[in-house]
């Protein structure tokens, strides 16, 4: 068993942040790794990536076995600006529309999550720490995280916040889309987006990223 496969060890502080699109889990994520000076990973763009690289590659998604073998070989580099998959820059295209709707599909496939769980805690060891943020950080990757977070917020919030960051796409659509997905995380057999029971859950709706952040700063002491 490798390190990243093992629990935690000493030193390695872990914020886990949780919900479902457009929560403000990637914009609170952020602003709290930079307060506590650690690094941020949005799990959700490793997804995406997957998915992107099965497209790319033409690639039938309903071949699960296939797409976990691109999850295990693709080449994914995600940092602060950029996205890049087997060499090709893909930040723009992992939120674009096509992605986004194949995205669930992609991780509802157990092989894919143990694929990018393990990646996911190696990040995190590797740097001793950090804040991760996804569907199932606090349930599944790291449920002994010092802190876990679940973030939700309204149904026509969520979309306002997403139509605002897609503009090619009218507010019903991206509303239709959201729903789509809510449901197909939330009733996957494997890790369907849950909030663990020891989650500090913060309903964003009427809050500022700030009120969200000192919130989360304060419960750490
Ligand atoms: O966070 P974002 O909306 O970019 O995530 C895209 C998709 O990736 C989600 O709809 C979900 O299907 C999947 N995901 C997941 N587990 C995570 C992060 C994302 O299943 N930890």
């Amino acid at each position: 068993m490798s390190v990243a496969d093992g629990p935690m060890g000493d030193g390695v502080r872990v914020i886990a942040i949780d919900g479902p699109a457009g929560s403000g889990k990637s914009t609170v994520a952020r602003q709290l790794a930079e307060r506590l000076g650690l690094e941020y990973l949005d799990t959700g763009a490793m997804y995406r990536s997957v998915a992107f690289a099965a497209m790319a590659r033409e690639v039938d998604l309903a071949d699960s076995d296939a797409i976990v073998e691109i999850a295990r070989n693709s080449d994914i580099h995600i940092d602060d600006t950029s996205v890049v998959v087997d060499g090709v820059d893909a930040t723009t295209q992992i939120r674009g529309p096509e992605v986004t709707r194949s995205v669930s599909t992609v991780a509802a496939i157990s092989g894919v999550r143990e694929v990018l769980r393990v990646r996911q805690r190696a990040w995190a060891v590797e740097r001793g720490g950090g804040v991760l943020e996804g569907r199932d950080i606090g349930t599944v990757v790291f449920p002994d995280a010092e802190l876990k977070v679940y973030l939700s917020a309204s149904a026509a919030v969520r979309a306002e916040r997403r139509a605002g960051e897609v503009s090619a796409l009218d507010y019903e659509t991206v509303a239709a889309d959201l729903a789509a997905r809510d449901a197909a995380d939330s009733t996957r057999q494997h890790d369907p987006l849950t909030q663990a029971p020891d989650a500090v859950h913060i309903d964003t709706t009427d809050l500022t990223v700030d009120q969200v952040v000192d919130e989360l700063i304060a419960r750490l002491g």
